[in-house]
C-alpha cells in the first residue's frame, strides 16, 4: 500500500486528494485540540473548519481516517510515515520538516490549492526588489493566458479599474443584485455545533447559520451562483459599502478558496467564460481575475518571498495595543457608524469585504497606531478566512505600511470623505464627516490630519504623499485638532 496523504484543513479539494498521484492513498485527517485552543478563533471559523473536514472525511468513507489527538505529531506518530502537500505557513512548513527527519514523512510535494508553483515565482522575480502587483498579475493572465487574445489582454487593456469601483447607487439601502448562494446545513454540522458547545474553547464573534462553502460541490455551487448572477455587478460595486448589504456583490469565495476547496484557475475559467459568452461585462470579469489571478497568488507567494522577520516589521513605530471594544468585537460601544458596522460585521459573520477591511477596520488601526503584529493576529483570528499566509501582506503591508513601503507605494489612510463618497454610513452617524473638531468632528477626518502630523517627516519625502503634509500645514486648527484627538477615547 502506498504511504498514506496526510491533509491540512486548508487542503481539502479533489485537486489534492483526487490525483493520479494519490487516488489509491488512504487519507488522514487531524483535527487537533492544541490548534483548536491555540488562539482565540472566531467562533464559525472553528466551525468552517471542523465542518470542513468532517465533510471530506465523510465523502471519502473508508479511504479516511479521522483522529483527534492531542497534536498532528501524536496523529502522525500513529498512521506515518506519510507524504504531505508542503502546508502553507512557516510554522507548519517546520514541522513537516521535523517530522520528515524523523522518518515520519515520507515526501513533501509543492503545494496544489494556488495557480503559480513557488519555483516559477522565484524565476519570475529574479533580483527584483520591488514587486509591482500590476507586473506580477499581467505575467500571470499571460501565464495561464486568462482573458488573451493573440498575446493582448481582450478590449486592448490591462486594467479596467476606471470602470470599476463606483459609489454605491444613489437612495439603495441594499444593491438589486440577488443574494449569495448560502449552503443548506446538515447532520455534520449539527454535531459541530454540539461538540464546540462541549469543547468550550476561547472564541470571539457570535456563532450563527453557516454562510459558507465548506465542501468542493458547494464551493462549484457558489461559483456558479455568483458568476451568474452577482459577477455582473462586482466590478462597479467592488469598493461600495452600504449599511444594509453586508455581502454587497462580493464572491464569497476566499473561504472555499483558502479551504483548499475549490482552485483559483477554475474560479477564473469560469469567470471568463461568462465573459465569452456575453453573460457578463469585461470589467467585472477582469475585477474579479485580478482579485484571484492577482492579488490572492500575489500576497502568496510575497508571504514566503518576504520571510519569516517581514510579520515582526513596524518602520512607522505603531505600539498602541488593540483597545478591548476592537478586539472583543463590541460594536454596541463604538459611535462611529462605519466603524460600528464593519466590527459588528465581524462579530456576526467573521466577515466584511475588502474595503471594510482595508478602508474601516485598517485604516482606524492605522490612525490610531496600533501594533501591526497584535491587528494581524486579530485580522487571523477573528475572520473566517483568515490564514497565517494572507496576514502579513495584507495587514503589515498593505494596510498598516509598516514595512515601510516593500508592498505599497503609499500608506492607506483617508478621512471621512472616502467612507462618505463610497458608503451610506455617514447619513446615519452622529459625527460629521466634513467635520474636523468638535463633539461631532469625524475621527477618521481628524484622525487623518493626525496620523499625517506624526508621519510628516516620512509623508513628505514620498512624491505621492507629500500633498497631504503641504495640506495640513494650511490648516489654521491644527494644534486644537492634534490636542483634540490625543485625548480621544471614543469612537
Ligand atoms: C486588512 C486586510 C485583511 C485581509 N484578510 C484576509 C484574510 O484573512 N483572508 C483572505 O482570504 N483575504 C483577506 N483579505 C483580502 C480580501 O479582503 C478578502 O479576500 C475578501 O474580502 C474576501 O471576500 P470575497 O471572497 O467575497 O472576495 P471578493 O471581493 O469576491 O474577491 C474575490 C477573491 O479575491 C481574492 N482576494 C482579493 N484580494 C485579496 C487579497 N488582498 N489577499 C488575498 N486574497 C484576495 C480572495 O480570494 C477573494 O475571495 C484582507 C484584506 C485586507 C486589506
Ligand atoms: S462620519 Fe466619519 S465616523 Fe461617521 S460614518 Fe462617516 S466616516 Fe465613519
Amino acid at each position: 500500500m502506498p504511504a498514506p496523504l496526510w491533509l491540512f484543513a486548508d487542503q481539502l479539494g479533489p485537486h489534492v486528494h483526487d490525483t493520479d498521484a494519490h487516488r489509491d492513498r488512504e487519507v488522514v485527517l487531524v483535527e487537533s485540540a492544541r490548534v483548536l485552543r491555540s488562539r482565540p478563533f472566531h467562533r464559525q471559523k472553528l466551525h468552517l473548519v471542523l465542518s470542513g473536514m468532517r465533510h471530506l472525511a465523510d465523502e471519502l468513507g473508508d479511504r479516511a481516517t479521522y483522529l483527534r489527538t492531542d497534536t498532528y505529531r501524536a496523529a502522525i506518530e500513529r498512521v506515518g510515515p506519510v507524504v504531505v502537500h508542503e502546508p502553507t505557513s512557516f510554522a507548519a512548513a517546520d514541522l513537516v520538516a521535523r517530522l520528515q527527519a524523523e522518518g515520519l514523512v515520507e515526501e513533501i510535494l509543492p503545494t496544489p490549492t494556488f495557480a503559480l508553483p513557488r519555483t516559477a515565482f522565484d524565476e519570475w522575480a529574479g533580483d527584483r526588489e520591488t514587486f509591482r502587483m500590476e507586473d506580477f498579475y499581467r505575467s500571470q493572465r499571460r501565464r495561464f493566458d486568462v482573458l488573451m487574445e493573440a498575446g493582448e489582454p481582450v478590449g486592448g487593456t490591462w486594467n479596467l479599474d476606471a470602470e470599476n469601483r463606483e459609489p454605491p447607487p444613489k437612495g439603495v439601502t441594499v444593491l438589486d443584485v440577488p443574494g449569495p448562494w448560502q449552503p443548506p446545513e446538515d447532520a455534520i454540522d449539527d454535531g459541530v455545533r454540539r461538540d464546540l458547545d462541549a469543547m468550550d474553547l476561547p472564541t470571539v464573534g457570535v456563532d450563527g447559520p453557516r454562510w459558507f462553502a465548506v465542501t468542493a460541490a458547494e464551493a462549484r455551487r457558489v461559483l456558479a451562483h455568483f458568476v451568474q448572477e452577482r459577477l455582473p455587478h462586482f466590478g462597479p460595486h467592488e469598493d461600495a459599502m452600504l449599511t444594509d448589504d453586508w455581502a454587497m456583490a462580493h464572491s464569497l469565495l476566499s473561504v472555499p478558496l483558502n479551504l483548499g476547496l475549490l482552485h483559483p484557475l477554475d474560479a477564473v475559467r469560469e469567470a471568463e467564460s461568462a465573459y465569452r459568452s456575453g453573460d457578463v461585462p469585461l470589467p467585472s470579469a477582469e475585477g474579479f481575475v485580478r482579485q484571484v489571478l492577482g492579488w490572492r497568488e500575489y500576497v502568496w507567494q510575497l508571504y514566503w518571498r518576504f520571510g519569516r522577520d517581514y510579520s515582526a516589521k513596524n518602520e512607522l513605530r505603531a505600539r498602541t495595543p488593540l483597545p478591548d471594544w476592537f478586539r472583543d468585537l463590541d460594536a454596541g460601544a463604538v459611535t462611529a457608524a462605519c466603524l460600528s458596522t464593519a466590527l459588528a460585521g465581524v462579530r456576526d459573520r467573521g466577515w466584511t469585504h475588502h474595503i471594510q477591511r482595508l478602508m474601516v477596520l485598517g485604516n482606524h488601526a492605522l490612525q490610531r497606531g496600533y501594533d501591526p503584529r497584535e491587528l494581524s493576529d486579530w485580522f487571523r483570528e477573528a475572520f473566517v478566512d483568515g490564514f497565517e499566509w494572507v496576514m502579513p501582506p495584507n495587514v503589515v503591508g498593505m494596510s498598516q505600511h509598516a514595512d515601510g513601503g516593500m508592498l505599497a507605494t503609499k500608506p492607506y489612510s483617508s478621512g471621512g470623505a472616502y467612507v462618505n463618497r463610497m458608503s451610506d454610513h455617514c447619513r446615519g452617524c452622529a459625527f460629521d464627516p466634513r467635520k474636523r473638531l468638535g463633539d461631532d468632528a469625524c475621527p477618521f477626518t481628524a484622525g487623518y490630519w493626525a496620523w499625517t502630523h506624526r508621519h510628516r517627516d516620512l509623508l513628505a519625502a514620498n512624491h505621492r504623499t507629500a500633498r497631504a503634509v503641504a495640506g495640513m500645514r494650511r490648516l489654521g486648527d491644527l494644534d486644537a485638532v492634534l490636542e483634540q484627538e490625543s485625548a480621544r477615547e471614543h469612537f
